[in-house]
């Protein structure tokens, strides 16, 4: 069953809720344990070391920074203000991209945005499909399951990073699963050339680097509305 059958999306209040606090602990006991034993390798894709002090942000890629619409085409689309958006958190935040695709796709799509192996932004490294979770649900008496990005992992490996200062960006609300205050819904990006979302969201994660201390006590649900309404955020 296709993911996009569950229509997550269209039900956004009933997913988070239906997350208890057990089933997120329960991913600081289970599974991590196996994935500690793989993550070196991992770890030897490492471009920047963390950064004293700073926050974590993990960027999704496909339809978050980057859209095309078959991996062999060569019509690719970066996401407007891609640059300057990092350029931007780059000073509060420790970057990570995690793909739900395999490693090459991901270094291709990376070189394709000049994001691989870059100077410019913190990119601590990047993580692929295999490092996801799976989980089972069931829908309407039928059982399927989804992928998920569980941060807890990084959690574990830089112990700098935690719940209180991370922030999961992704278009798909089912990978904000294990960690749902951490996560921050962006709208599907298909090659708009107008689009304004990173810019939003720059000024967004900014203001919360610099005003709270705990990422998980601010409601990320509503991001966007402070923005909607203000005609002079997205201007150049
Ligand atoms: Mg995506």
């Amino acid at each position: 069953m296709e993911i996009n059958s569950l229509n997550f999306s269209d039900n956004n209040e009933s997913f988070y809720e239906s997350i208890t606090e057990d089933e997120q602990n329960q991913y600081d006991i289970d599974y991590l344990t196996i994935y500690i034993n793989i993550t070196p390798k991992y770890l030897t894709q490492q471009f920047h070391p963390p950064r004293f002090q700073k926050n974590l942000l993990v960027l999704d890629i496909d339809q978050t920074l980057y859209y095309e619409k078959r991996s062999t085409s060569e019509n690719w689309y970066q996401r407007p203000f891609l640059h300057e958006f990092l350029k931007g958190v780059n000073e509060f935040y420790d970057i990570v991209i995690w793909s739900a695709t395999k490693s090459n796709h991901v270094i291709r799509k990376m070189k394709r945005m000049n994001l691989y192996g870059t100077l410019r932004y913190n990119i601590m490294f990047y993580l692929d499909v295999y490092i996801m979770e799976k989980h089972e649900v069931v829908n309407k008496n039928i059982k399927c399951d989804f992928l998920h990005k569980p941060l807890q992992l990084i959690w574990k490996v830089f112990p700098e990073f935690n719940s209180k200062n991370s922030i999961l960006v992704d278009d798909c609300i089912e990978n904000f699963y294990a960690a749902k205050q951490n996560g921050i819904e962006i709208s599907k990006f298909k090659g708009d050339e107008n689009d304004k979302e990173l810019r939003y969201l720059e000024t967004y994660l900014i203001d919360l680097a610099k005003t709270s201390k705990d990422f998980t006590q601010v409601n990320h649900h509503k991001w966007r509305q402070n923005f909607i309404h203000n005609p002079t955020i997205g201007k150049i």
